[in-house]
């Protein structure tokens, strides 16, 4: 998930702001969430200004490869990497 991070920090970076992750694999998910095995990560989205918000996820799924999904949930940003390989012991989810 280095990879996802990196790329949110830059793009709330362009817009003045500072990513915070509320949630990786520590609170309370969907019994199969990928949050239970490092794929996942949470940022909240309440101190991004709402005009801000539609655009930050645009970007995020343009810029991200296609096995990262980027899911604007209501309180907050969903980034979670579904690639097949990553249940073959990738190094990515040791992040
Ligand atoms: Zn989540």
């Amino acid at each position: 998930m280095v990879l996802a991070d990196t790329e949110v920090n830059r793009v709330f970076g362009v817009f003045g702001l500072t990513p915070m992750i509320t949630s990786a694999n520590d609170s309370k998910h969907r019994v199969d969430s990928l949050h239970y095995r490092g794929r996942a990560l949470d940022y909240r989205i309440f101190d991004v200004p709402a005009d801000v918000l539609p655009t930050i996820h645009r970007i995020l799924r343009w810029n991200l490869s296609p096995e990262f999904d980027v899911i604007l949930e209501d309180d907050h940003l969903h980034i979670e990497y579904d690639s097949p390989e990553a249940d073959h012991g990738s190094s990515m989810d040791t992040a």
